[in-house]
């Protein structure tokens, strides 16, 4: 087969990012993103390689519009969805339960499965569906691949995986944890070992992905044995506009004497708490910014933030037992050298240090920030979950054809 080509859709509630790699030498033929889908001013934003961006304004008011619009950009570059240099199209999805453990061809068995489990990622799973049938369409010979973001997680042992519930209403509910932010933290973990010159099965890492949302992995050997998110995307550290850990308690608790209904609830711990819901501010640069001027609410985020994720980081050492590496990965991981700071001070204890130089210098390129004497190596590690997703895609593919 000598297609090489490997179109990466990524569809959000109302976004849809997209990217076409070359497997050959893993570069990038195009990147784009249609934004603000269903809304009054949506936008398209398409960058072909060595050009520039080309903006346009088109009406999108669903994820089939959004897909035709993006094709089309691509076909001006000669790289549509009828170019016989597309190998395959890979489909982030979200939420692949317990049934989907690696990446998956689609076909419309899978598809209906995929879609059997939307009731678990209700916000999610129904834009990746969206794509997906869009895409089909758009060429039905194509192979489409799903690449799910909780497959890196399949490896969870039992005593990590549960809750400790009624094990006859947790199973009869599929109540357990899946984790997300897989395919990053399968990326980053492999990365950071060949940062420090081994191989995957000869390194424990902690992968901390810090973006909007945020989770963190301990990677044992290459295979993860804890996360953080769990049933949803909502478990664990403080997020953008998520809380994190919570005792279910407060739930029920605002559902019977608050008024809240369960729509209510879901909206308020996912869209108005973390780091917005405690300073009004859910990007990070701003929280530092107002810290930095001297105020109050900001740095009380800031604290509970770090606070949240010092204490994964010691969790995830005893879950460990031997750390080789601590790697900080997307937009607040690889960008914000006070958060990295704040996150290991006073962990020397455990192995944990940064050095003050390295980790303050400005790089896109994977790094360790830790000293020559520390014991456990603290490295930034860009994640590139569009590369990981058309990896993964194409090793499916290219036998096939
Ligand atoms: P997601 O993919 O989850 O939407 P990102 O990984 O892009 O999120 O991270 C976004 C967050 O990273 C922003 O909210 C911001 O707080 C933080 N950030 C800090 N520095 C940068 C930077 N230079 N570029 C992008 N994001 C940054």
């Amino acid at each position: 087969m000598t297609a090489s080509h490997v179109l990466v859709l990524n569809s959000g509630s109302s976004s849809v990012k997209y990217q076409l790699l070359n497997m050959t030498d893993r570069t990038r033929l195009a990147v784009g993103l249609v934004e603000r889908i269903g809304e009054d001013a949506s936008r398209l934003v398409h960058t072909p390689r060595g050009g520039d961006g080309r903006e346009t304004t088109p009406r999108v008011p669903d994820h089939e519009t959004a897909l035709r619009a993006l094709a089309k950009e691509l076909e001006r570059d000669g790289l549509g969805f009828g170019s016989p240099q597309l190998a395959a199209v890979g489909h982030r999805v979200v939420h692949g339960g317990s049934r989907f453990t690696r990446p998956t061809v689609l076909d419309d068995a899978v598809l209906a499965e995929i879609e059997r489990l939307t009731p678990m990622a209700p916000l999610h799973n129904p834009a990746n569906l969206g794509g997906i049938r869009v895409a089909r369409a758009l060429n039905p010979r194509l192979p489409q691949v799903a690449v799910f973001d909780t497959a890196f997680h399949a490896t969870l042992p039992e005593h990590a995986a549960r809750y400790a519930v009624d094990v006859e209403t947790a199973d009869a509910h599929g109540i357990r944890r899946y984790g997300f932010h897989g395919t990053s933290h399968a990326h980053v973990s492999r990365r950071t070992a060949e940062l420090l010159g081994r191989e995957p099965a000869e390194v424990n890492v902690i992968v901390l992905h810090l973006g909007n949302g945020a989770s963190a992995a301990a990677v044992a050997a290459g295979r993860c044995v804890d996360t953080s998110m769990g049933f949803t995307p909502l478990e664990g550290l403080v997020m953008g506009s998520r809380s994190g850990d919570l005792d279910p308690a407060v739930v029920t608790y605002l559902t019977r004497t608050a008024g809240l209904d369960a729509e209510a609830v879901d909206e308020l711990l996912n869209r108005r708490s973390g780091l917005l819901g405690l300073c009004g501010d859910n990007d990070m640069r701003e929280v530092v910014r107002r810290m930095d001027e001297g105020d109050a609410a900001a740095e009380l985020a800031f604290g509970i933030y770090v606070h949240r994720l010092r204490k994964y980081i010691g969790a995830y050492c005893a879950v460990l037992g031997r750390v080789d590496a601590v790697a900080f990965t997307a937009g607040v991981g690889e960008n914000m050298p006070r958060v990295r700071r704040a996150a290991v001070a006073g962990l020397a204890e455990l192995g944990l240090a940064v050095d003050e130089r390295l980790n303050r210098e400005q790089s896109s390129t994977a790094r360790v920030i830790s000293p020559q004497y520390a014991r456990v190596a603290v490295a930034v590690v860009p994640t590139d979950e569009e590369l990981e997703i058309a990896t993964q895609t194409y090793a499916l593919v290219k036998d096939a054809g």
